[in-house]
């Protein structure tokens, strides 16, 4: 009977002991490409990388570039070396070479989160675009492509002559699920309530979207578009897997972020993440994830102590 009991607790042990070791072993080896952009950088890159590692996942890097305007020949991040790389970037041109390394980087399989403001980023490179497949701002228009929204079921295009990239006043909003078996977004609310943020709308681009995960209704009333627009969604490019949410304004410090501090942006984001690194989400749905009445915030970058799972 005690020899009994003495192999289950060492079965129990040993088995709990390698689900450690395992996870501890392989973390996603992630960097973080930063150090120029019209937003808080030094807060969304450290906000970020707390996210991803307090997640136990991923082991994170930061790449900070040269400061705007000065010589960035010497920025040449190692993108092959990582399985994911999340862009947090916009601001003066890559090296040659830099440039050339990340396309490479996607094309064969790596994988990629393009978050907010850099779909912003270089609106005259062309492969930068087709990555990200939406952008705004920086003279985009209609030679940057078309708008793309959500309507009748499916994403439409639209070649209208405008501008490309605006955003009506921050405040709450519902995202809406599109997608039904993407892993990113299975087993989470079909609607949840975003915490107070931009809604990116009239976004231009190639519009290679591969999947639409959640989109949002950019209502007049807050000075949008009236369409409802693809915010969190997947792009297809070579045989990278990219992962790009509009979601996730910085505030003025990691006190005062609020819409990164959104449990819905830290979720979608950890999923998205981990399926661009892997190709799969290995994560349970927490029970702290916004309804679509109730919103809910995770201010310490992380899954409070106690949170359970469905
Ligand atoms: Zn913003």
């Amino acid at each position: 009977m005690r020899h009994l009991f003495f192999r289950k607790l060492l079965f129990i042990v040993t088995t709990f002991c390698a689900v450690c070791f395992t996870e501890a072993q392989n973390p996603i080896k992630t960097l973080i490409v930063t150090g120029q952009n019209n937003h808080n950088w030094e807060v969304s890159s450290v906000a970020l990388k707390q996210i991803l590692e307090n997640s136990g996942l991923f082991q994170v890097e930061v790449a900070v570039s040269p400061e705007k305007g000065t010589d960035m020949s010497g920025y040449v991040p190692d993108f092959k070396a990582y399985k994911l790389v999340v862009l947090d970037y916009n601001g003066d041109a890559w090296p040659e070479e830099t440039k050339a390394d990340f396309v490479n980087y996607v094309k064969n399989g790596g994988g990629v989160v393009v978050y907010h403001a850099a779909n912003n980023a270089f609106p005259d490179w062309e492969e930068y675009n087709e990555i990200c497949a939406l952008g705004g701002w920086e003279g985009r228009n209609e030679m940057s492509g078309p708008y793309a929204y959500w309507m009748g079921g499916k994403l439409m295009k639209d070649n209208s002559p405008g501008i490309g990239g605006s955003h009506g006043k921050q405040h709450l909003f519902n995202l809406t699920g599109r997608s039904e078996n993407h892993p990113i977004i299975r087993g989470l609310p079909n609607r949840w309530l975003h915490v107070y943020d931009e809604l990116y709308d009239r976004m231009r681009g190639p519009a290679n979207i591969k999947e639409v995960i959640y989109t949002a209704y950019s209502d007049t009333d807050t000075g949008g578009s009236g369409r409802e627009e693809p915010l969190i969604f997947t792009v297809e490019y070579g045989k990278g897997r990219v992962f790009h949410t509009m979601l996730g304004h910085a505030g003025e410090s990691l006190k005062e972020n609020m819409a990164m501090q959104c449990t819905g942006f830290q979720v979608t984001l950890l999923r998205g993440a981990e399926w661009a690194a892997t190709g799969k989400v290995t994560q349970k749905v927490p029970k702290d994830f916004p309804s679509a009445t109730d919103m809910s915030m995770r201010s310490d970058y992380k899954a409070p102590a106690d949170v359970q799972y469905w």
